[in-house]
């Protein structure tokens, strides 16, 4: 398809005066302390990100503002002010704090669907001064014991159809003491459990958030690598000047909107801009319990005239396939400003946006290690489709080659950003090695490749590792690879992604069978019925492919490389390492 080379600023009607209104003015004067200022410390050194996300606001007219508008796949309606949440994040972090002995910095995991309870748990931790762990509820058993052995949680909030499905690894993890069920009217199935709606009811509302220094751990996310388990990302509170800042200056939240991120809890943009951002800027924010449906989400925007919306490249891509005359069965001239993140944003998806909703879709960057967004488009200025917009003010990103020179425009290499910034991750869990890895010459190693133009737009090229990005989630290979071996019928086992056009790319795997099994179909999907259960959907291979022997380096590592190098047909580069056979 024929695009527009750049959609000239200001694109669409602009019913408010976008909160950044210079980009090299404000880039130019940007200081991170500055925008500090405009939360609410408990002094120079503390703050909670709990606190500044609700409580901060009751001092305001913001008080009985709405801060959560949450909608259940039933249609099932429940609405929270800004003084419900604090009242209600106060009780759970007395249940926190008094049933459960939390102490400052333990961990607390939840493994729930999108449920107001996720919210309220959240911020309880938060305001007790614990640390958070969201995990997203279509994890497998195996995905969620490496996390929670990992992170060694004390606390697993959830519902009692989670904790079945779970079941099997709960024995495996000697540091869980106990559970929270959040019943939403159903039996509780283990009396050991605490049930969350009776530990609520005996709470009291009254609670004194926890003075957090700015640099006590908060959140933990965690993230899948080339090797290796996924692991655990840390951020502290200050953390929350990232999320403040960005959510004014790039999603443009203003007092009156109606912002709907569509990312679930469990992943980063989920708490960052699902919880922290917007409400730390006092908006409201409405939630869909349920996922995609083209339908669903148009009735929803409809419903709530959301103004800002969030979402991501998959979802956009997907609205695209369900045609262009669906959304105009809908109102949905309520939409002002819309972003999108996780994954590479392909031009067409800008220009659809913009002949179906009058506004074009301003993608941005980050990952989970950032914390916050590094690279955005903004609504004052032009867009180049295909680009992820340029850099945040008090951001500093370069594009290096391998011995860290910075490259000039029009060059491909490494996407580096200069450290620190607030929301800045300050380890991995348990890996301070690895975590210390990620730094060199002064610059944080993203594992991205981009480049950048003459006026300081950047474009993804691709990932440098061999992680997949399948829907905007990142999948470690190694991750996939481990289930698959451990299948009666697999000998061995290499993971790759395979482009795809909805999802960018999809999990695809090369497999050898043990003696006495021969490939067919059935096998097949029982391998991938096998990863599904075990780890996700998103990580189960979409393809499987029978090969004899997987090509592998003399030191017995599978090349993953050449595996996609045949899979795309590409040249086979050096094959000197390979072993012979
Ligand atoms: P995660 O840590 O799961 O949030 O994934 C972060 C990774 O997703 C980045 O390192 C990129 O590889 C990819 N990603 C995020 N945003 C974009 C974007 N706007 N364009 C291209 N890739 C992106």
């Amino acid at each position: 398809m024929e695009y527009p080379k750049i959609l000239k600023a200001p694109i669409g009607k602009h019913s408010v005066k976008p909160n950044l209104e210079n980009y090299e003015k404000i880039r130019q004067e940007f200081s991170w302390d500055q925008v500090s200022k405009e939360l609410d410390w408990f002094d120079s050194d503390h703050i909670n990100i709990g606190h500044i996300a609700i409580d901060a606001h009751l001092k305001t007219e913001r008080r009985d503002k709405k801060a959560l508008i949450w909608e259940s796949t039933k249609g099932q309606i429940e609405e929270f002010t800004f003084a419900d949440l604090a009242r209600l994040s106060n009780r759970f972090a007395n249940v926190l704090s008094q049933e459960l002995n939390i102490k400052k910095g333990d961990r607390v995991f939840f493994f729930l669907d999108r449920v107001p309870e996720i919210f309220i748990g959240i911020l309880g931790t938060l305001k007790a001064g614990g640390i958070i762990g969201p995990l997203f509820s279509a994890f497998g058993p195996e995905a969620v014991k490496d996390r929670m052995a990992d992170s060694r949680a004390k606390v697993l909030m959830t519902s009692s159809a989670l904790k079945k499905k779970i079941a099997e690894i709960l024995p495996e993890l000697p540091d869980l003491e106990r559970i929270v069920i959040v019943q939403r009217g159903k039996e509780m199935s283990d009396p050991e459990d605490l049930s969350y709606e009776e530990a609520m009811a005996r709470a009291s509302d009254s609670f004194e958030t926890f003075r957090t220094s700015k640099e006590d751990y908060a959140i933990m996310h965690y993230t899948s690598g080339t090797t290796g388990k996924p692991k655990g990302a840390v951020h502290v509170h200050n953390a929350v000047i990232g999320h403040y800042a960005t959510a004014k200056n790039v999603l443009d939240l203003h007092e009156e909107d109606i912002y709907w991120c569509t990312a679930d809890p469990g992943w980063v943009t989920g708490t960052s801009y699902g919880m922290f951002g917007p409400w730390s800027n006092g908006i409201t924010q409405v939630v869909y319990e349920g996922g995609f449906s083209a339908k669903r989400w148009y009735t929803f925007i409809e419903r709530w005239k959301v103004t800002v919306w969030y979402t991501a490249p998959t979802a956009i891509r997907m609205l695209m396939k369900a045609g262009d005359e669906l959304p105009g069965q809908f109102n949905l001239e309520s939409l002002r400003y819309l972003c999108s993140v996780g994954e590479p944003l392909n031009p067409e998806a800008v220009i659809w946006g913009a002949s179906v909703f009058g506004k074009p879709f301003h993608d941005n960057w980050w990952q989970t290690e950032t914390g916050a967004i590094m690279i955005a488009n903004y609504p004052i200025q032009d867009i180049k489709p295909g680009s992820m917009g340029r850099p945040f003010p008090g951001i500093t990103p370069g594009i290096l080659d391998d011995d860290f020179n910075e490259l000039p425009p029009g060059i491909e290499g490494n996407l580096c950003v200069k450290p620190p910034w607030p929301s800045m991750f300050r380890t991995y869990w348990g890996k301070e090695e690895m975590y210390q890895s990620r730094f060199k010459n002064g610059w944080y190693i993203t594992g991205d490749k981009a480049k950048k133009d003459k006026e300081g737009y950047f474009y993804f090229v691709s990932r440098a590792d061999d992680v997949i990005n399948t829907a905007g989630h990142l999948v470690g290979p190694f991750e996939v690879e481990s289930i698959l071996i451990e299948h009666p019928a697999v000998a061995e086992a290499g993971v790759i992604g395979k482009p795809d056009q909805i999802a960018m790319e999809v999990v695809k795997a090369f497999v050898s069978l043990k003696e006495g099994y021969e490939p067919s179909e059935d096998l097949q999907h029982d391998i991938q019925k096998f990863v599904m259960k075990r780890l996700s959907s998103a990580a189960a291979p979409r393809e499987i492919e029978f090969i004899d022997s997987l090509p592998k380096t003399r030191s017995g590592k599978i090349m993953r490389r050449l595996l996609k190098a045949k899979e795309l047909g590409l040249p086979l580069g050096d094959t000197s390492t390979l072993e012979e056979d």
